[in-house]
C-alpha cells in the first residue's frame, strides 16, 4: 500500500515524512483492519514528524482521525464487522488494570499507546485499531466532515470540561484551529459567550462567521473578563496573557500535548484571586463518546480543507504556517 513515514523526525520539507510503500498491515487479535477513507491532519502530526515528540516507533506513519470501512478482522475482534464505517482516534489502548484506568481517567494510563506514535496511523491507505477503542460515528455526516471530530473534535470537548465553563459564561479560546472551531461550536450551544484571540486574520473571520462575540489578536486583552479559557495555541508565551484576562476565581486549561516554555508568572496579577491553571491530557473513550453524541445533536460541523493523501506533506507545511482555517483532511482519491 502506499504510505507517509517518518525515517526521522525534523522540520517538515527537509525529508522528515517520506511518502513509499509498506505493506498492509495485518489485524492482530482483537484488531480491526481499515481501509482508509479520510485522515484529519492534527497539529500533533506535526509535533511527530518534526520531533517536538520523541520517537515512539522508528519509521512510523502519523494520523490519528481517521474514518474508515472495516476490511477484516483479527482473532476475536468484537463488535464490528466487515464493511462498517469506523472511526480511529488518537488513544490507541490501555492496560485497562492500572488505578487510573480503574477510577474512570484512562487518559493517563501509563501504559497508554497512540495511534499514529506508537503504531502506525492512518496517513496510508490501511490503518489497524484495537476493536474496543474503535469509535461509531454518527450517520449523516460525511467521511471527511467528522475526521477532524476524532482529535480535534474531541481533545476541544475534554478541555471545555477541565476550563469548567459555568452556564452561561465568558469563553476566551486562544488559537482558533481544528479544535478550538469545533469547541466554540459546543460552547455556543451552550449558551456561552466566546472571544477568540488568534493571530490569523482568516481564522479570526472563520470565529466570527461561528457567533463568536469578539476576536482579535492572541496577544490583545479581551472585551470583557473571562470566567474561563483554553489555550489552543502551542504557545507558552500566551499563559500569563490568558492569566491576565481570566475574571477572579477563573480557570485556564491547556489543550495541547506539546507547549513552549512557560514565562515566569507574576503572583498578584496573573494567579491570586483563585485562577487555576490545568493541562489536558489525551482522553478517555467515554469522552469521545460524549462528544460525538453531542456533535450529532448539536450540528457541529468542522471547516474542512481537503488534500490529496498524496500531498499530506502540503497540508503539514500548511497547517504549520496557519494557510488555512478550520481542519485539513488527507483523502485518498486514488481509491
Ligand atoms: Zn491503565
Ligand atoms: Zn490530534
Amino acid at each position: 500500500m502506499r504510505a507517509w513515514s517518518v525515517p526521522a523526525p525534523g522540520p517538515v520539507g527537509t525529508g522528515s515524512l517520506r511518502w513509499g510503500r509498506k505493506p498492509v498491515p495485518q489485524p492482530g487479535p482483537g484488531e480491526l483492519l481499515v481501509r482508509v477513507r479520510a485522515c484529519g491532519v492534527c497539529r500533533t502530526d506535526l509535533h511527530v514528524v518534526e520531533g517536538d515528540l520523541p520517537v515512539r516507533r522508528a519509521g512510523v506513519t502519523p494520523g490519528h482521525e481517521v474514518v474508515g470501512e472495516v476490511t477484516g478482522t483479527g482473532p476475536s475482534a468484537a463488535g464490528f464487522a466487515v464493511g462498517d464505517r469506523v472511526g480511529v482516534a488518537w488513544l490507541r489502548s490501555t492496560d485497562g488494570t492500572c488505578a487510573y484506568c480503574a477510577r474512570g481517567a484512562e487518559n493517563l494510563c501509563p501504559a497508554s499507546r497512540y495511534t499514529g506514535w506508537d503504531a502506525d496511523g492512518g496517513y496510508a491507505e490501511y490503518t489497524t485499531v484495537p476493536a474496543a477503542f474503535a469509535h461509531r460515528l454518527p450517520p449523516g455526516i460525511d467521511d471527511v466532515a467528522a475526521a477532524p471530530l476524532l482529535c480535534a473534535g474531541i481533545i476541544g470537548h475534554r478541555a471545555l470540561c477541565r476550563a469548567a465553563l459555568p452556564p452561561g459564561g465568558r469563553l476566551g479560546l486562544y488559537g482558533f484551529g481544528g479544535s478550538a472551531h469545533l469547541c466554540a461550536q459546543v460552547a455556543l450551544a451552550r449558551g456561552a459567550t466566546v472571544h477568540v484571540l488568534t493571530r490569523g486574520a482568516a481564522a479570526r473571520r472563520l470565529a466570527l462567521d461561528l457567533g463568536a462575540a469578539s476576536a482579535r489578536d492572541a496577544y490583545a486583552m479581551p472585551p470583557e473578563p473571562l470566567d474561563s479559557a483554553i489555550l489552543f495555541a502551542p504557545v507558552g508565551d500566551l499563559v500569563p496573557v490568558a492569566l491576565r484576562a481570566l475574571d477572579r476565581g477563573g480557570v485556564l486549561a491547556i489543550a495541547g500535548i506539546h507547549l513552549s516554555d512557560v514565562p515566569p508568572l507574576r503572583y498578584e496579577s496573573e494567579l491570586f484571586y483563585e485562577r487555576e491553571i490545568r493541562s489536558v491530557t489525551s482522553n478517555t473513550r467515554e469522552d469521545a463518546r460524549e462528544f460525538l453524541a453531542l456533535a450529532a445533536g448539536h450540528g457541529v460541523r468542522a471547516t474542512t480543507h481537503a488534500y490529496p493523501l498524496a500531498r499530506a506533506d502540503r497540508a503539514l507545511a500548511d497547517l504549520a504556517a496557519g494557510r488555512f482555517d478550520g481542519a485539513a483532511v488527507l483523502v485518498d482519491d486514488a481509491s
